[in-house]
C-alpha cells in the first residue's frame, strides 16, 4: 500500500502496475529495501519519473527499519513522519491498510464534495474538513473508496450526471447554477508539459546511468537540445538531490 501510494502520487495507475510488481518482488519487506543501495531502487523506478520519490521511499524504508522494527507504522501521525508521505498518502494508507477513521481527499473527492454535498466552491482545507465530517462511524475505508470511485468515474470534469448513482441527492444536480468545481476544488495541481522539460532531461541522465557510470561529457552529449550550461546545472541538481554521485569526471547512480 505504501509503495503504491508513493508511486501513484504523480503517475497514472496503468503505468504503476508493472514497476510496483517488480518493486515488491525485489523488496518484499521495508528492511530489504533499506539494506539495498539507492541505485537498485532507482533502477526499479524506470518508467515512473519524478525520481525524488524513489529516494524518499528508500529513506522511508530506512526509517521504518531503524525506528519501527521494520514494520510500517499503523498510526497516521507516524506515517506522516516518513519521507515522501504527505497528508493524502498518510490518510490513504491509514484508511485502506489499517482501517483508521480518516478521510481520503484527492482532486476527485474534492470535486464530488463541492458539487454533490454543498453546491459551492471549496478550498483544499474546506474539502478536507467537509470530508471528515461526512465519514460514517464504520466502514470508512469502503466509504473513502466509494468517494474516490465516484469522482473518478462519474463526477469527472465533464460529469456523467445522467448515470450517476447519487444524482437524486446531488445538490448541484437538484439546484443547478454554475459548476462549483470548475477547477477540481484545487486539491491537486496539473502537471506541467513533459516534452523539453527539465524533468525529461533528468530522466534521460538517469536512464544513461541505469546502464552504467558515465563521463560528464557523455551525459551532456546525450542531452539532445539541451545546452551545456543547462545540462551541467541539471546534473548538479541530481547530485544535490542525492540521486547521483560525481567523482572527478565520472558520474554514477548513488550507491553504485
Ligand atoms: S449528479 Fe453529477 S454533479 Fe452530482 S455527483 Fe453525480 S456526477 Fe457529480
Amino acid at each position: 500500500m505504501l509503495v503504491s501510494e508513493v508511486m501513484l502520487q504523480q503517475t497514472q495507475t496503468t503505468r504503476v502496475i508493472d514497476p510496483w510488481t517488480r518493486f515488491l518482488e525485489a523488496f518484499p519487506t521495508p528492511t530489504m529495501c533499506a539494506d539495498a543501495p539507492l541505485s537498485d531502487v532507482l533502477r526499479l523506478w524506470s518508467g515512473l519519473g519524478y525520481h525524488r520519490r524513489a529516494k524518499s521511499l528508500h529513506d522511508a524504508a530506512k526509517m521504518i527499519s531503524d525506528e519501527y522494527d521494520g514494520e510500517v507504522p499503523p498510526q497516521v501521525t507516524d506515517l506522516r513522519r516518513l519521507p515522501g508521505i504527505g497528508e493524502y498518502s498518510a490518510n490513504a494508507i491509514g484508511s485502506f491498510a489499517f482501517g483508521h477513521r480518516v478521510a481520503v481527499v484527492d482532486t476527485n473527492v474534492g470535486r464530488v464534495l463541492a458539487r454533490a454535498l454543498l453546491n459551492r466552491t471549496l478550498s483544499v482545507r474546506d474539502a478536507r474538513v467537509e470530508a471528515n465530517a461526512l465519514l460514517p462511524r464504520s466502514n470508512t475505508a469502503s466509504f473513502n473508496q466509494a468517494m474516490l470511485d465516484l469522482g473518478a468515474q462519474y463526477c469527472t470534469s465533464k460529469p456523467r450526471c445522467e448515470s450517476c448513482p447519487v444524482a437524486r441527492v446531488c445538490k448541484w444536480n437538484r439546484e443547478g447554477g454554475p459548476d462549483p468545481a470548475p477547477r477540481s476544488a484545487g486539491v491537486s495541481r496539473p502537471q506541467p508539459t513533459f516534452r523539453g522539460s527539465d524533468r525529461q532531461a533528468r530522466g534521460r541522465v538517469l536512464a544513461e546511468l541505469r546502464e552504467r557510470p558515465r563521463s560528464t561529457q557523455h551525459l551532456l552529449a546525450s542531452l539532445v537540445g539541451v545546452d551545456v550550461d543547462r545540462g551541467a546545472s541539471l546534473i548538479a541538481g541530481l547530485v544535490a538531490d542525492g540521486l547521483i554521485e560525481q567523482r572527478g569526471r565520472v558520474v554514477r547512480l548513488s550507491g553504485d
